[in-house]
C-alpha cells in the first residue's frame, strides 16, 4: 500500500497534481491517499521529501511441495476434441515422466461420449469428465470456476492448456483467480533438472528473442501452447488410466452470459492448421486479385490457401489464413511461399513444415534460407507455367 509519512509530508500538493487518478487530496496540511489509489507510483517520484512509499505486502510463502502432477484441459466443442488437447497431451505425458508424476486431463462439456477413453490412449493416467447439459455450450464463468475448483482440489504443479479463442478466453481468468502466473504461446516446454522447475520458452520482442520464463515460487505453473507446436503420442488402446466422473456444482454454473445462438463465421471455418499442403500468398502478388492464381495453383494440387500478415492487413485476405507469430502455426507437408519475404514472424509459423518451396523474386530474401527449394522468378510467370506442368504429367 502507498503511505504517506506525516512528519516529513509538507502539504505542498505536487503529489496531488501528478496523480492520475485523483486519488491523492491535501487535509491538514498533509497528503490523504483515498480509496482509487492504484499503487503506480507516480507520486513517488515527484515527492521532493521523500514522504511518500509504496510498500508491497507479501502473501504467505506457498509450499510449492504440496502441489504435484501435471493437469492438462482438453478442450471440447460441440461434438469434437480440439486436436491441440492431444498434442497437449503428448508434452504432458513428457513433462510427467521426468517428474515422476500423474498426467491428468480435464475434459469439460456435455456428451462426450468416448472421448474420456480416448484421452486416456493418449497418455492420460486421469480424466476428470464434467460432462453436463449446463457445460454443452462455452461461457468464461461456467468453465472458469469449473476448472479452478479442479485445480484448487487436486493442486496440479503445472498446468497446460492450447492457446485457441476458447483458452485465450477462459484461461487467464483461471490463473487470476488462482493467483498464478501464466505463460502465454509457448513454443517449448522443459523441466529444469536442479529443482523440477517449469522452463516456459516463448517468443519475444517481436519474435526476435526466445525467452524462458520460470514461476519459481507460485503455483500451478501455467502454459498455453498454440495448435501444432507439441506432437501428440500414437494411440494406445492398451494404455489404462482412471475416469472420475464430476457433477458440477450449481456455484459452478451461474454464468449471466446466456448463449442465444451459434453462428459459425464463414471465415472464420477456414482450418488451415490441418491442411496436408498450403500454397501461401505474400505482398508479391501486389493486390486481392493476385490471390486467383494462388487458388487456381491450390485447387490443382488440392491445397488450401494461406498467407503473411502483410495481406491479410492489407484486406486482401481474411484473418483465418494468416500464418505466423500473430497468426497460426502450420506444419503441413508441403508449403509453396509465393511472394513471401520469409520475415521471422513468419517462419515462426511455418518452418516445421516437412517441404517448403519458396517463389520469390529476391535472391536475398530471408524465405530462401528456410525452403528446401528455391525458385527466383516473377511469381506470375512462373505459378502458370509450374500449373502448365503439373497440367502435362497428369
Ligand atoms: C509483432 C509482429 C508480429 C507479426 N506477425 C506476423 C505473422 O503472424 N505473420 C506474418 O506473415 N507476418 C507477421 N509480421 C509481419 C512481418 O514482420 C512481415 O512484415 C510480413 O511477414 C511481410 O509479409 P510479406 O512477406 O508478404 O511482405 P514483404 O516483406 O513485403 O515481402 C514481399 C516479397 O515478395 C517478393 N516479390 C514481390 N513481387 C514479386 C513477384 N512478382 N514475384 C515473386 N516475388 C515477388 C519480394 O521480393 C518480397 O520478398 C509481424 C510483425 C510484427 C512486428
Amino acid at each position: 500500500m502507498l503511505k504517506v509519512n506525516e512528519e516529513l509530508c509538507i502539504g505542498c500538493g505536487i503529489c496531488e497534481e501528478s496523480c492520475p487518478f485523483g486519488a491523492i487530496e491535501i487535509e491538514n496540511g498533509c497528503a490523504v491517499i483515498g480509496e482509487s489509489c492504484n499503487l503506480c507510483g507516480a507520486c513517488i517520484e515527484t515527492c521532493e521529501v521523500e514522504a511518500l512509499t509504496l510498500e508491497v505486502e507479501r502473501t504467505a510463502k506457498l509450499d510449492t511441495d504440496d502441489w504435484s502432477g501435471i493437469l492438462v484441459y482438453c478442450e471440447y466443442r460441440q461434438g469434437e476434441l480440439a486436436p491441440v488437447s492431444l498434442e497437449l497431451l503428448g508434452i504432458g505425458r513428457a513433462l510427467a515422466d521426468k517428474r515422476k508424476v500423474k498426467l491428468s486431463a480435464v475434459l469439460i462439456g456435455y456428451e462426450t461420449g468416448e472421448v474420456g477413453e480416448e484421452l486416456i490412449g493418449y497418455g492420460a493416467d486421469i480424466v476428470y469428465r464434467v460432462d453436463h447439459e449446463a457445460l454443452g455450450v462455452f461461457t468464461d464463468e461456467n468453465y472458469c470456476a469449473v476448472l479452478t475448483d479442479l485445480i484448487k482440489e487436486h493442486k496440479p504443479e503445472i498446468v497446460l492448456a492450447g492457446a485457441t479463442a476458447i483458452g485465450r478466453s477462459f484461461i487467464p481468468g483461471v490463473a487470476t483467480t488462482l493467483n498464478a502466473g501464466l505463460t502465454a504461446d509457448c513454443t517449448q516446454l522443459e523441466i529444469r533438472e536442479e529443482d523440477g522447475a517449469l522452463l516456459q520458452t516463448r517468443p519475444a520482442f517481436g519474435g526476435n528473442v526466445m525467452a524462458t520464463i520460470v514461476c519459481e515460487s507460485s503455483r500451478p505453473q501455467m502454459s498455453t501452447v498454440r495448435p501444432k507446436v507439441m506432437k501428440a503420442l500414437e494411440f494406445d488402446g492398451e494404455r489404462k488410466g482412471e475416469i472420475v466422473d464430476i457433477v458440477p456444482s450449481p456455484a459452478q454454473l451461474k454464468s449471466r452470459v446466456k448463449v442465444l445462438e451459434i453462428v459459425v463465421e464463414e471465415a472464420a471455418n477456414v482450418n488451415i492448421q490441418e491442411a496436408d499442403i498450403l500454397v501461401s500468398g505474400g505482398r508479391g502478388l501486389e493486390s486481392a486479385k493476385g490471390f486467383e492464381l494462388i487458388r487456381q495453383l491450390a485447387d490443382m494440387i488440392d491445397a488450401r490457401v494461406s498467407a503473411s500478415r502483410a495481406v491479410v492487413d492489407a484486406g486482401w485476405i481474411p484473418y483465418p489464413h494468416q500464418v505466423g507469430q500473430t497468426g497460426k502455426t502450420v506444419a503441413p507437408q508441403l508449403y509453396i511461399a509465393c511472394g513471401i519475404s520469409g520475415a521471422v514472424q513468419h517462419a515462426a509459423g511455418m518452418q516445421s513444415a516437412e517441404t517448403i518451396v519458396a517463389i520469390n523474386r529476391d535472391k536475398n530474401a530471408p524465405i530462401f534460407d528456410i525452403a528446401d527449394y528455391g525458385i527466383v522468378g516473377d511469381l506470375f510467370e512462373i505459378i502458370p507455367r509450374l500449373m502448365s506442368k503439373i497440367e502435362e504429367r497428369r
